[in-house]
Formats: structure tokens, C-alpha cells, sequence
């Protein structure tokens, strides 16, 4: 079992149980919404050492055929080596994952997309910038976007494979002002994109409004006859509002979202789902 801890036997059974469960969902909840195929991958940081973190191994590796705790792999922030080896072949793009973590300690989830409703705003020239209401956590100016350095002694494959590679990609979630990430996503030029939450349901919150948000633009700029200037954004204030108060309802779409993978019988977790989850919501005269 690649896990190190059996999820009976663990100190608090119940908080690791949960994130396992919730992560084997998350990965078929991003496959359902078409964020992954049989590429891209969802981590966790580990819930009881914050010097770990989780994501699939290689094999079963697409995300909609992860099903158990058996398909997991622990492994170091600080190096994305396996935290107990010997393990099966792991992601070599999880030094995403593992330097965000590395960067950012308030950061408790990593998803890594290659949408392909967010790659051609990476190669056309035009800003992703949010367009409604459930999309506000872009920020009003947007996203950064990541470049892949023309070093000559890189690879010329785009993959993110090397703590270097990692800590610049990470470092792209900062703004000038602030050593935490001032970005919750990041464009991935030629690529796709990476996003952070404060866990699984903000994670994947961001990364399906990502990919909306990119089809709503589309959808407006063919309106403006392809002239993205033409089209009315959130304004700053509308930006930080939206992504308050829309933040308090990211339960209510999980909660969906958990039980339409539940019933499509291309997913299974084995490990179950939790019975029930936080109710959040607007809190009445916010
Ligand atoms: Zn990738």
C-alpha cells in the first residue's frame, strides 16, 4: 500500500479518511468537468504533516481511474521525493505541487489543468480577465501567466519536471507586494494552468470557474467581433466582492459535483464518501 498510514489505524482516522475520500473524488470531478484527461492531477497537502503532501501515482495516473488510497503516493515538499520508498513510478510534473506547497504554507490544495478552453488565451494574445460573478477570484486584472524559460540546458518539452522549473512556476503566484501568492491561478503558456485553494473544494472551485470564465470570454469576445477590449469585465470592487461572497457558497457546488461522480459508473472510490460535509453559505446581512 503506497500509503503510509492504513486509514483505520490512523491517530485521527476520521480528518485523513475524509481527505482521501475527497481527493479520489476531486480527481473524478475534474475528469467529469473536462479539466483532466488522462493528464493533469490533484494533490493534497498531507492533513497531519504539513511536510507531505498526496497526489496519484503514475499508474492508474488518470484521474478518473484513481479509486483507492492504494493509488496514492506521500512525498516530501521540500524535494518531491517519496516520503517512504520504495514506491511506484509518480507524476514527473509533481514538482508543480510539491515547490507551490514548498512556497506557500497556507496553500492545502494544487490542481495542474491543460483545459482546452484556457490554452488558447496562453497563445492568442489575450487576457483572461473575469467576465461574471462566479469567477471574481481571478482577480480584476486576471491571472499571471507563466512562461517556460529558454534555458539551453532545459528540455524543450514544457513540462514542469525540476525543483527549478517548480519554484518558478510557483514564484508566478506571487505580486510584487506580497510573499503570498497574490495569484490563485496561473496561466501555463503553450500549456495550461495551475491553481491553489485552502483546500479541495476551493481548489476545485477555481478550476472549473477557471475553465467557465474562459468559455463565457470566448463566447463574448465572438460577440465584440474578436475584440477583447470590447468586452465588460468585473470592475476591482465587483472582483473582491464576487470572490468574498461567491466563496461562502463553494460548498453547495461540491456537494453537487460529489454526487455526480458518485452515480457515473466510470468512477469508483473505494474509500467512500463522507457522509456529510460543512454547510457554509451567505451569512445573512453580509
Ligand atoms: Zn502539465
Amino acid at each position: 500500500m503506497p500509503l503510509h498510514h492504513d486509514l483505520g489505524d490512523n491517530p485521527s482516522p476520521n480528518d485523513f479518511k475524509i481527505a482521501i475520500q475527497l481527493l479520489i473524488s476531486a480527481n473524478h470531478i475534474l475528469h467529469y468537468h473536462g479539466l483532466v484527461d488522462a493528464f493533469g492531477h490533484v494533490s493534497i497537502r498531507h492533513p497531519e504533516n504539513p511536510k507531505l503532501y498526496i497526489i496519484a501515482a503514475y499508474d492508474p495516473g488518470a484521474p478518473a481511474l484513481v479509486s483507492s488510497c492504494s493509488d496514492f503516493i506521500e512525498y516530501f515538499v521540500g524535494n518531491s521525493e517519496p516520503a517512504y520508498p520504495p514506491q511506484p513510478k509518480g507524476y514527473s510534473e509533481r514538482f508543480i505541487h510539491g515547490e507551490i506547497y514548498q512556497q506557500f504554507p497556507s496553500v492545502q490544495c494544487v490542481v495542474h489543468s491543460h483545459s482546452e478552453a484556457v490554452i488558447p488565451f496562453t497563445i492568442a494574445g489575450q487576457t483572461v480577465k473575469p467576465v461574471f460573478h462566479m469567477a471574481g477570484f481571478l482577480g480584476a486584472n486576471g491571472p499571471a501567466t507563466f512562461k517556460y524559460p529558454e534555458w539551453d540546458h532545459l528540455p524543450k518539452d514544457m513540462l514542469i519536471r525540476s525543483p527549478e522549473l517548480g519554484q518558478r512556476l510557483a514564484a508566478t503566484f506571487c505580486t510584487a507586494q506580497h510573499d503570498e501568492p497574490g495569484h490563485s491561478v496561473v496561466l501555463q503558456h503553450k500549456h495550461g494552468f495551475t491553481c491553489i485553494g485552502d483546500g479541495i473544494q476551493q481548489a476545485v472551485y477555481r478550476a472549473i470557474y477557471t475553465q467557465k470564465n474562459c468559455l463565457l470570454l470566448k463566447d463574448a469576445m465572438n460577440m465584440a467581433g474578436g475584440d477583447g477590449s470590447k468586452v465588460d469585465y468585473l470592475t476591482p470592487d465587483e472582483a473582491e466582492g464576487c470572490a468574498k461572497i461567491i466563496g461562502m457558497t463553494q460548498d453547495k457546488s461540491f456537494r453537487l459535483w460529489l454526487r455526480e461522480v458518485e452515480v457515473d459508473r466510470l468512477y469508483r472510490n473505494m474509500e467512500g464518501i463522507p457522509d456529510a460535509l460543512p454547510v457554509g453559505g451567505i451569512a445573512e446581512g453580509t
